[in-house]
């Protein structure tokens, strides 16, 4: 590494959007939810939130998107600070399942109690247990927090369409509610996890939840402490354990970042101590994750070496 001639990381995140465009993108669009499949399906957007306090980005990502299964970080993050470590972990694992993230086999033939908070059942087991008064208005003002944007609302169209299209994930709360998992009311507990996924994000502010996340739990910008940082300790474990759906390791291998997916096509990255980073685009994989947006992340990754096991200092950029 060069200390004395810093590399340009506009450049780098610009690159990064033309390497993944110049993939084929046979991807898809969710549409199990019918409401995620009305996007504009070539949307590409890659943001940086740095340490050096500048923000990088190419391409949409301004554009708005669904948050999906990012929120399942956030759910966790507040069942934490409002129950604590051991009713939450009484309700949910912490251990990958290899099955794709709305798979519900586990729940009958391994246990009763959802293998982690990453997948679906394990998401709605953590909301479940979030002890606030109205659960999804302490989400909001959290993910607001987190993200750095005090306009961050619900889009009620995707809303409803998950509320109508969700019945997995209602037979899943059932099956929790039977065993005794789940103690509040199912239909209230999945409404809340269909708001949470339903919260329109872009890729500036998951960079900027990245950067917190980076940090330990704290806003670099305004010095304020967010998350308590043995929360955010469990939250990165759990993203390079689980984050990345039935892919979560080979992901490791490649890119080597905690990274959670959603199917709205959002890729959530937190970089040890110096970048949060987002890359958006719809169209995803047979695993759920952005296509695009892979390629994107793995580009950053090789090119800044990124990788947890790089074994090498991480360049220094402008
Ligand atoms: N709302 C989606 C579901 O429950 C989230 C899935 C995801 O993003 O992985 O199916």
């Amino acid at each position: 590494m060069n200390k004395s001639s810093p590399k340009d990381l506009q450049k780098v995140v610009e690159q990064s959007l033309q390497y993944a465009k110049s993939f084929e993108n046979n991807g898809k669009v969710a549409d199990y939810i019918p409401e995620l499949a009305n996007v504009d399906q070539d949307a590409l957007g890659i943001a940086v939130v740095a340490n050096n306090k500048k923000i990088y980005t190419a391409g949409d990502c301004q554009k708005l998107f669904t948050i999906q299964s990012i929120a399942k970080t956030i759910s966790l993050i507040l069942a934490l600070q409002t129950a604590g470590k051991e009713k939450v972990f009484s309700k949910v694992w912490v251990e990958p399942t290899g099955d794709p993230f709305n798979s519900i086999v586990k729940l009958e033939t391994k246990t009763h109690i959802p293998l982690n908070p990453m997948i679906n059942a394990g998401a709605i087991a953590v909301v479940g247990v979030i002890d606030t008064q109205f659960p999804f208005a302490s989400f909001l003002e959290l993910t607001r927090k987190l993200c750095n944007r005090d306009d961050i609302y619900l889009s009620e169209k995707v809303y409803l369409s998950e509320r109508i299209s969700g019945n997995r994930n209602r037979a899943m709360a059932y099956l929790l509610k039977s065993e005794g998992v789940l103690e509040k009311d199912v239909e209230e507990t999945v409404d809340i996890y269909f708001k949470m996924c339903s919260v329109e994000v872009n890729a500036i502010d998951l960079a900027y939840f990245g950067s917190v996340l980076a940090n330990d739990g704290v806003n670099i910008f305004t010095g304020e402490r967010i998350v308590e940082d043995w929360i955010v300790t469990i939250v990165k474990t759990l993203m390079v354990t689980c984050g990345m759906y039935d892919g979560s390791g080979e992901f490791a291998i490649n890119v080597g970042i905690p990274a959670k997916s959603g199917v709205g096509g959002g890729i959530l990255c937190a970089v040890e101590e110096n970048f949060g980073i987002c890359a958006y685009s719809p169209k995803l994989d047979d695993k759920g994750s952005s296509v695009w947006g892979l390629k994107a992340i793995e580009y950053l990754s090789k090119e800044m070496k990124l990788h947890f096991f790089a074994g090498s200092e991480i360049n220094e950029y402008y």
